[in-house]
């Protein structure tokens, strides 16, 4: 079975983290994720991640280093997660998402996140100042 990857982004401004709470699917709508999506065919992960996250939150940004770690969503589906910086724009959530925070260190156990991207946060969050 080939895997497609789904590419999130640890976005980060300021010392802090963004969280996307999800509008659909139903059994996925008001848990808060890494915002991101999958790769299309010829894509390379950092140009997915700039794409989709123009499409999401209508920003421009630039992809950093990849958070070490894979992780399942479901069958032939794994989650990588890369850090990233705004360069142009204010996230605004334009599809898939009904609200935006921006968490600082100390807030990140304040959303409900999907359980899958929880490990990602984990290691996102260490990159954060201590505040
Ligand atoms: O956004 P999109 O629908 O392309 O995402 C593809 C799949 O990856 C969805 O099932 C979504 O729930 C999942 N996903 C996830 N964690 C993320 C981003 C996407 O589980 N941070």
């Amino acid at each position: 079975m080939t895997v497609r990857v789904v590419v999130a982004g640890a976005v980060y401004d300021q010392g802090r983290l963004l969280a996307a709470r999800r509008s659909a699917p139903p059994e996925l709508a008001g848990r808060w994720e890494l915002p991101g999506g999958k790769l299309e065919p010829g894509e390379s992960p950092q140009q997915a991640l700039v794409r989709e996250l123009r499409e999401e939150l209508g920003v421009e940004t630039e992809p950093g280093e990849r958070i070490p770690g894979e992780w399942p969503l479901k069958p032939g589906l794994v989650l990588q997660v890369w850090t990233a910086r705004v360069v142009s724009g204010e996230p605004r959530p334009l599809q898939d998402h009904d609200e935006l925070r921006w968490l600082t260190r100390h807030e990140l156990d304040t959303v409900d996140w999907l359980d899958q991207d929880r490990p990602a946060v984990a290691e996102a969050g260490r990159r954060l100042p201590d505040g």
